[in-house]
Parts: structure tokens; C-alpha cells; sequence
């Protein structure tokens, strides 16, 4: 028996392939044992509002214990959950190798793969989990000033809220026709100077968000490494990494996007590429959620140990005597995000780290959940969640009366940017932490 400790706990492969996986009588089992625990243990009613639910349903129950909760309202705790994995990786004492073997965040994407699988999964998740289709049809030119458009028109989002689930009030990302891949700057023309800690060259994998959102972010990045007289490129063949359809419990689509996506991202990491990717979510789907799919897979596991977050590689970089740090404009105050999908990775506070770099920059940090997510906080009945959950990052953020804003999640930082905004509208200069460095270094 192992009850805690001082060293992040290892995640375990996902068990998607047994034939007990998908039975839901088994799952409700499995769901009422680790309820049970959850009930006696409570450690993790702050973190999101999946275990302020289940101890509802079971302080209102008949018994005020977990045999008063009709089975049926199990799902509800599974729809409050949006995968983020700091109830494994920050709070419980009972993951693995403890012999309750809890794995919260795992039992929740059964769950959803199993209601998936029944075909109970809604139009509006499937159609909002198509990250890949959605950005090339709204990033078409004409198309795009459509969009766009019908995003911020009033009466159109209230009928978008009649008919497909999301939130009036909840500002989307603006689409772009510029994208990122095919625009991209990249140069490997720099010679390969490795170090002990890092390749010395580096492969980007776009993201849909960067590609069709914000092409800018993926533009920072390449000029960071530029800067830095680093060899880039570009991963010459890309599809959604599969994030998306994982928190959506469809595990048949995460599968085929992996056998598009892992090849090319294989070869590069045996030519000795660092492969960066600067949408936290993504990272984690490479170095994480792929391996614990697929945890013999050669291909999968090369790509993992190659994939790096921007800040972890250009912290590396310093490390090995490496990154410039000639830096020419002050930052002032900065309130930074680090995201829940990059706590997970178990890499430190690297995008600080690289801040703090910066003269005159004073950085504060706020290491909580902003309650965003992809898009669960887009749907119409997790909206008001999400902004409860994100309450104490805007009061957080905030309080320094920062000259910045920032995220390494660029949806994060756009949610956090909406609960920060003043009642007259105002609201603080948000940038993405690559583009703080790309205006500090001056280039
Ligand atoms: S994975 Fe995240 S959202 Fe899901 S139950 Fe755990 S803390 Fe809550
Ligand atoms: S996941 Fe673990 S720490 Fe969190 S409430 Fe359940 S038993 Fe407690």
C-alpha cells in the first residue's frame, strides 16, 4: 500500500481494447466502487464541478450515501468531466499502485466511449469535435467574413443556442483564411547545433487551432526559432491531433487519426527532430494519450519521446548554453495561465521560467483550471460552469493590474479574457506567452 507521495504518479495504459471495456453493466460497476471512494475521500470538490455533482446526488439522496443515487444519474457526473487529469496527476492518494487502483479521469473516458458507442453522443459534440473539417470549411476566403460574421451577430447566436447547444454569450475563436501551414516561414537551412538536453532541430505540428485561428502563434514560434538560428520545418502531412474526439469517448476516430498523423511525425523523429506543437492539449495527446492507447506501438512511443512544448524545449535550450538572450523590451507586469493540459505533462513551469527571463518583467502565475476546456465550456449547459470554475483565475489574473494576459491554451486565454472584461468592456492586452517572447526579443 502506497498512499501518496512527493513524485507525479505514472498513468497507466487504457485498458480500450478488453472485452469488459465496453460492457456497461461492468461499467456501472466500476462507476459505483470508485463513487464509493470518491464519497469517503472528497479530496476533489474544488477542481471542477464532475465531483461537486456526484456529492449532490448523494447528499440529496434518500440514505446520504451512494446506494440513494439512482444508477441513471451516474452519466451526470460523466458529463461534467472534460478529461483535464489534475483529479489523477494533483489530488488522489489512490492511483495506482494502491491496491483501490482509481483512476478517475480513465473511467470517465470509458464512460463516454461506452455512451458513444451507444450512440447517444449529441450531433453538436460531433460536429464541435471536428476541429479538422470545421477549419477548412470556415477558413475558405469569403467563407471565413461569413463566419466570422455570424459569430458575433447577436440574433444569430441565439439561434445557434436554439438549435445546436452553444452558449449565446461565449465568444468563439475568429476563423482565418491566412492559415498556418501553408504560410508558414520555416527555414532549416541553420546548422544542426544538438545539445545534451535537446535536438538541434525542430519539426512543428500546426494544430487545427493554429492552422485555421490563430496562424500568428505558429508564426511567433517560428520566429522565436529563427531567432535562435535553429532549423525548422514543417510536418508535411497533418490531420487533427486527436484530442477532440478522445474527450468525446470516440476512440475508433482517435485510432484512424493516429495511423495519419504517426508516420510522418515517426520518420521525423528518427531523423533526430525535436517536434513542437504550441497547443498544450495537442502536446499532451502525443506524449500521453497516444501511448496509453496504443502502448506497443514502436512508432507512436519514437513520436512521444520526440514531442516537446515550446517553453520545455527552449528552457532545454538554455540549459545546454543554447538560447539567445538578448531580449530588448520589457514586458512590465504579466499574469500568466499555465493550463491544466500542461501541468499534466510533469515538465515544471517552463513558460514562466522563459518569462522571468525577460528584464523588467514581473510574472504572476495562476496554477488553477480556467474551466474552458476545448469545448465543453461552448455548450450551452456547461457555459455557466465554466465561468464559475474560471472565477478565481479572473480574480487571480487580475489583482496585479497586469500590462499583460496570458495562456499557453489560446482558448483558455480567450475565456480568461471574457471573465476579466470590466463592466465599461475594458479588458487587459491578452497575448499568447510566444508572442511576449517574439515582442521582447524585438523581432
Ligand atoms: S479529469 Fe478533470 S474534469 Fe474530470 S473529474 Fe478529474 S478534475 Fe474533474
Ligand atoms: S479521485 Fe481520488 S482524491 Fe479525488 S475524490 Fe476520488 S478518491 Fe478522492
Amino acid at each position: 500500500m502506497c498512499e501518496g507521495n512527493l513524485e507525479a504518479p505514472t498513468r497507466h495504459p487504457l485498458d480500450w481494447k478488453s472485452k469488459d471495456f465496453y460492457d456497461e453493466a461492468k461499467l456501472l460497476d466500476e462507476l459505483e466502487r470508485v463513487y464509493d471512494v470518491c464519497h469517503g475521500c472528497r479530496r476533489c470538490v474544488s477542481l471542477c464541478t464532475a465531483f461537486p455533482s456526484l456529492f449532490d446526488l448523494i447528499d440529496e439522496g434518500d440514505t446520504g450515501e451512494l446506494d440513494g443515487v439512482d444508477k441513471k444519474d451516474f452519466w451526470k457526473v460523466v458529463d461534467k468531466c472534460y478529461l483535464c487529469d489534475m483529479c489523477y496527476v494533483s489530488k488522489c492518494p489512490y492511483v495506482p499502485p494502491h491496491e483501490w487502483n482509481i483512476d478517475f479521469p480513465h473511467l470517465m473516458l470509458r464512460a463516454k466511449a461506452v455512451k458513444y458507442r451507444k450512440g447517444e453522443t449529441r450531433i453538436r459534440d460531433k460536429l464541435l469535435s471536428s476541429t479538422d473539417a470545421i477549419g477548412k470549411l470556415a477558413s475558405i476566403p469569403v467563407v471565413v467574413n461569413v463566419v466570422n460574421a455570424t459569430n458575433k451577430n447577436k440574433v444569430a447566436r441565439k439561434v445557434m443556442q436554439a438549435t445546436l447547444g452553444i452558449h449565446k454569450d461565449r465568444e468563439l475563436p475568429e476563423y482565418s483564411s491566412a492559415g498556418f501551414r501553408k504560410n508558414a516561414s520555416a527555414q532549416d537551412t541553420f546548422p544542426v547545433k544538438a545539445g545534451k538536453n535537446t535536438p538541434g532541430k525542430v519539426a512543428i505540428f500546426s494544430t487545427c487551432y493554429v492552422n485555421y485561428n490563430e496562424p500568428g502563434i505558429g508564426n511567433d514560434l517560428v520566429s522565436i526559432l529563427k531567432h535562435n538560428e535553429i532549423p525548422v520545418k514543417i510536418v508535411e502531412k497533418e490531420a487533427c491531433c486527436g484530442m477532440p474526439k478522445l474527450e468525446l469517448g470516440d476512440l475508433d476516430a482517435v485510432a484512424k487519426l493516429k495511423e495519419r498523423n504517426i508516420p510522418a511525425m515517426a520518420r521525423l523523429a528518427r531523423a533526430g527532430y525535436a517536434i513542437v506543437t504550441a497547443v498544450p492539449s495537442c502536446t499532451l495527446m502525443f506524449k500521453q494519450e497516444l501511448p496509453l492507447m496504443f502502448p506497443d506501438d514502436a512508432d507512436v512511443n519514437v513520436v512521444a519521446a520526440a514531442m516537446f512544448d515550446p517553453f520545455e524545449y527552449l528552457m532545454l535550450r538554455k540549459r545546454d548554453g543554447l538560447l539567445k538572450l538578448d531580449f530588448k523590451k520589457p514586458l512590465g507586469k504579466v499574469s500568466y495561465h499555465i493550463p491544466c493540459h500542461l501541468r499534466v505533462q510533469k515538465m515544471g513551469q517552463r513558460t514562466r521560467e522563459m518569462l522571468e527571463l525577460i528584464p523588467d518583467t514581473r510574472v504572476t502565475t495562476v496554477e488553477r483550471c480556467s474551466g474552458h476546456d476545448g469545448t465543453w465550456g461552448v455548450k450551452t449547459e456547461y457555459f455557466a460552469d465554466s465561468m464559475k470554475i474560471g472565477r478565481p483565475v479572473f480574480r487571480q489574473m487580475s489583482a496585479p493590474e497586469p500590462d499583460y494576459i496570458s495562456s499557453d491554451c489560446a482558448i483558455a486565454g480567450r475565456h480568461i479574457a471574457q471573465g476579466m472584461r470590466g463592466k465599461d468592456g475594458a479588458e487587459p492586452q491578452k497575448q499568447h506567452p510566444l508572442a511576449l517572447v517574439r515582442m521582447a526579443y524585438g523581432i
